[in-house]
């Protein structure tokens, strides 16, 4: 939303902030994904911890680094584009964003990937879920 209005796209009133909190903040991807009390509790849940001080990348970086699990980057895609999901589903769906939600279908995706990969990795991923 944020990239539409600064390319002077009509997107309607009101329509720049973000559907995810109650704080009303502007929908950057910077707050959206990372930044939004809703998407820190998600990132709080997967064991990926973020500081906003920082530029994304090297917030992404760092978070690897200590990041204890393994497979950070297809934890980190999902858990992201689950967000995502989320605030798309109110936009074109008019469905609340929910944690609920995000979990679940988070768990679900999360369980696609492990046809994706060795059986080591794959026994990793179902502790990892039922972890959740
Ligand atoms: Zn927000």
């Amino acid at each position: 939303r944020n990239m539409l209005k600064r390319r002077h796209f009509h997107v309607g009133d009101n329509i720049e902030t973000c559907v995810l909190c109650i704080a009303h903040e502007e929908e950057t991807i910077d707050h959206l994904i990372f930044n939004c009390p809703f998407s820190q509790t998600c990132w709080s849940k997967i064991g990926i911890s973020y500081n906003s001080g920082i530029s994304q990348i090297e917030a992404t970086i760092r978070a690897k680094e200590i990041y204890s699990g393994r497979l950070f980057f297809e934890i980190f895609t999902i858990t992201a584009w689950n967000i995502w999901k989320e605030r798309n589903n109110f936009i074109f769906n008019q469905i609340n964003p929910s944690y609920r939600a995000w979990l679940e279908r988070t768990k679900v995706d999360l369980t696609w990937l492990r046809y994706r990969v060795s059986p080591d990795v794959s026994d990793y991923i179902t502790s990892f879920v039922n972890s959740l």
